[in-house]
């Protein structure tokens, strides 16, 4: 910010000093402009008096006859008869000179003739005449040539200045006019640059060449007042409206003299700042042939008052951008430090917040873990679009795996028991239809190659583009509960004593069956078996022989059937067989092949060892029966016929038209 303001007081400054040059160069504009007008001025002024002398017929008559004898005498500066007309000629001019000289600033009235340029008279110096000014008053000889009056500034022999430059003519009566020679009236730039100083308020002076005063001015008038040449300087004051310039062009506070244009500068004295300004200055000749100019026109203006005021200006604004640069620092500071404790309380807040959620996560995920842990759950994450499945440790172990490792959903699919696959498949299947949670109970390839049931619970827990992304879910070991099913099961259909199948599952298998058969034409067959005398075998040794007798007796006739017959202990010492795919004959064959069995099974108890046999009754299913019941009452009743007929035999019921066959 320091440096914007620096910047901004380096741009203000800068915009004051280029409106200060801009100011100081229209100004120079002006002063030229006033000393050129000024100048022409002097110049009409010159031509008007000399033009004004050049028509007084008594001064015509003088200096014509003045040149007449010259010419007599054979030119140059004359003879007798010359000085008495030149005498005469100033002595009529003289009485008026003073005047001229007071009232109109004239400093050289001067006649010149031809041939070349000749000095007739200088009423400013009567004293001398007669010397030849060829090539050294060019506006003199112009005029001298063609009769038109000129003016310009010009370097004579003892003066600088403004001439105006007339032809005088004779006119003599009854005759042409004749030319007689020329009349020059000149002024010094001294009155000039005075007036100039005056109107401007400011400092004009008038230099010129080194070498160009001293090829021009006789050597006598070259260290004259008024042309005064400064140590150190290449040049000539012709004239000056203040001293000054002599000090400050000797010590260098001015620039250098040249006749080069200097625009405008700001130079500085002891007690001054002063603007300074140059121009080339041309003599005549110098103008008619556009040559070298003799010299320079300087201006100089004291400006103190207008830079210690910019200077101040500059001073208040700088000090006015300090004070604002300082309350604008104060409350940016303040902006900040408000800002800070701002952006501090909500770090905090954020802070707090994110630490009270995080602790709040953690306790979440910490009675995740706990409520995970407590039930063992395993927790698993699929993405469905790269395939890629992610286990929590309890997933490994729960498998026996010792280590995690990276798996894909078609390693899991390829874990899961080829009986449970479709089924899975066909529920993950529909979850992705229905969107519903799912659950599944299959079983699992586990580390040792053996198999575990879980159950599986899932949902599609986030969508991109209305697609399931990621599925989450979990697994449970649910082998106990499994078996703990499965030994219900058993148990609900299996005699605890003998661990055959009961009545309950026998009726159940026999009524399926019934069904089945009846509609497939199938033939099938139920044999009851009873122990006969089991009475005595309890009495005699007991009813835990009794028991040991019926478990002997089952494991001899289970012996004999095949894989799909089912033996059932209906109660008691009764048993059945259900016999699928079986005709009369092949029951009949197979009770009769049991009953040889069974009777000559001996059977150890203790010391003891007995035998035991079998009354059976076989009979078939009809088409007619409707219920187990049915079938059951007839195998029943061959069984009664069976005891009644002595025991140990097989009796079959008297339906044989009627067999399913
Ligand atoms: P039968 O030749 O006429 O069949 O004569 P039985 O003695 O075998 O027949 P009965 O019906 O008179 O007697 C059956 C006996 O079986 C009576 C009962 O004590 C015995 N019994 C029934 N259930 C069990 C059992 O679970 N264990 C034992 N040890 N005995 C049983
Ligand atoms: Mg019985
Ligand atoms: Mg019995």
């Amino acid at each position: 910010m320091a440096l914007l303001f620096v910047g901004l007081a380096g741009v203000i400054e800068n915009r004051s000093q280029q409106q200060l040059m801009k100011q100081l160069a229209l100004e120079a504009e002006g002063l030229r402009n006033g000393f050129e007008m000024s100048r022409k001025d002097l110049e009409l002024q010159m031509l008007t008096l000399a033009s004004l002398l050049a028509e007084n017929t008594r001064i015509q008559t003088l200096f014509s006859q003045g040149v007449k004898v010259l010419r007599q005498e054979g030119g140059g500066a004359g003879l007798d008869e010359t000085a008495f007309w030149r005498h005469a000629l100033h002595l009529y001019l003289d009485s008026r000179w003073q005047l001229m000289q007071s009232e109109y600033g004239l400093r050289q009235l001067q006649f010149h003739v031809s041939p070349g340029v000749t000095s007739f008279l200088r009423v400013h110096d009567p004293g001398s005449f007669g010397d030849q000014m060829s090539g050294i008053r060019p506006i003199i000889e112009d005029v001298l040539n063609d009769q038109q009056y000129r003016s310009g500034f010009e370097t004579g022999r003892i003066y600088s200045g403004i001439r105006g430059v007339v032809p005088v003519w004779f006119n003599p009566p009854g005759k042409p006019r004749e030319f007689i020679g020329v009349l020059e009236a000149g002024t010094s730039f001294d009155q000039q640059l005075l007036r100039l100083d005056q109107q401007y308020d400011a400092g004009f002076a008038v230099l010129l060449r080194r070498d160009h005063v001293e090829q021009q001015v006789w050597q006598q008038h070259q260290h004259r007042n008024g042309l005064q040449l400064p140590d150190t300087c290449s040049c000539y004051i012709e004239a000056s409206s203040r001293p000054e310039i002599v000090e400050w062009l000797s010590q260098e506070i001015f620039p250098a003299y040249t006749d080069q244009t200097l625009q405008s500068a700001l130079v500085k004295s002891a007690t001054q700042t002063l603007h300074v300004m140059r121009f080339p200055l041309s003599d005549y000749a110098g103008l008619r042939e556009q040559g070298q100019p003799v010299g320079s026109v300087w201006i100089w203006q004291d400006k103190s008052a207008l830079v210690a005021g910019i200077q101040l200006d500059q001073l208040r604004n700088r000090v006015l951008l300090l004070l604002v640069y300082l309350v604008a620092l104060g409350l940016l500071l303040r902006l900040l430090q408000l800002t800070r404790r701002r952006l501090q309380w909500r770090i905090d807040q954020a802070v707090a917040q994110q630490l009270a959620t995080a602790q709040a996560l953690e306790a979440s995920e910490q009675r995740y873990e706990n409520a995970l842990g407590a039930i063992n759950d395993g927790l698993w994450e699929a993405d469905l679009h790269t395939g890629q499945l992610h286990w929590d440790q309890r997933c490994f172990s729960m498998l026996g795996y010792a280590e995690t490792r990276a798996l894909c959903v078609d390693d899991w699919y390829a874990q899961i028991h080829p009986d449970d696959l479709r089924y899975v498949q066909e529920v993950i299947q529909e979850h992705l239809l229905n969107h519903q949670p799912y659950r599944i109970e299959y079983r699992s390839r586990c580390a040792d190659g053996g198999w575990l049931w879980l159950e599986g619970r899932g949902k599609v827990t986030q969508w991109h583009n209305d697609e399931p992304w990621i599925m989450t879910g979990t697994v449970t070991d649910i082998s106990a509960r499994k078996h703990a099913e499965n030994e219900l099961r058993r148990l609900s259909v299996t005699d605890s004593l003998t661990g055959l199948y009961n009545r309950r599952y026998f009726f159940k298998r026999l009524s399926a069956l019934l069904s089945a058969c009846q509609r497939n034409h199938r033939p099938v067959a139920v044999v009851m078996l009873d122990i006969d005398h089991f009475k005595q075998v309890n009495d005699q040794y007991g009813h835990a022989c009794g028991d040991q007798v019926l478990c002997e007796v089952s494991v001899r006739i289970q012996s004999l059937l095949r894989q799909a017959d089912v033996l059932a202990r209906l109660g008691g010492e009764e048993f059945a067989i259900l016999l699928a795919d079986t005709e009369t004959d092949g029951a009949l064959e197979l009770a009769e092949r049991i009953r040889v069995a069974v009777s000559a099974q001996l059977i150890r108890i203790g010391e003891q060892k007995l035998t035991v046999t079998l009354s059976m009754g076989v009979s078939q299913v009809q088409r007619s029966d409707q219920s187990a019941d049915a079938v059951m009452h007839r195998a029943d009743s061959a069984l009664y016929r069976a005891k009644h007929a002595g025991r140990n035999c097989v009796m079959t019921d008297s339906i044989q038209s009627e067999s399913v066959q």
